[in-house]
C-alpha cells in the first residue's frame, strides 16, 4: 500500500491539485494535507524535483501571492484585507 504522501507525490507529478482536491481524493483532513505537503518538499531534494506553489490571487482585488512559501492558504489578503483568497495549486516538476 502506498503511503499518504507516496500518493501525494504521484497526484501532483501528474497534475496541479489545491489542498481542498487532495483532500478530497485521498479522504484526509484538509489540516493533514498541509503537514504532508511540508514533508514532501523536504523529500523532493533528493529526488532533484520541486514542489512548487503555482501564483494564486485575492478574489476580492486581484492581489497575486507570487512568492509564497507556506503551504496553507493565507487567511486573508495583505492588500485589502479580505479573506476570500484562492486556493493554491501545487505541483511537482
Ligand atoms: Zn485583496
Amino acid at each position: 500500500m502506498p503511503t499518504i504522501r507516496q500518493k501525494i507525490i504521484d497526484l501532483l507529478e501528474e497534475d496541479a491539485h489545491d489542498a481542498r482536491d487532495l483532500s478530497q481524493t485521498l479522504r484526509v483532513p484538509e489540516k493533514e494535507i498541509y503537514t504532508h505537503l511540508a514533508h514532501v518538499a523536504k523529500s523532493m531534494n533528493a529526488k532533484k524535483k520541486k514542489l512548487e506553489i503555482l501564483p494564486f490571487s485575492c478574489f476580492s482585488c486581484g492581489f497575486e501571492f507570487t512568492d509564497r512559501r507556506r503551504f496553507t492558504r493565507p487567511g486573508r489578503c495583505p492588500k485589502c484585507r479580505d479573506t476570500r483568497v484562492e486556493y493554491p495549486l501545487y505541483r511537482i516538476r
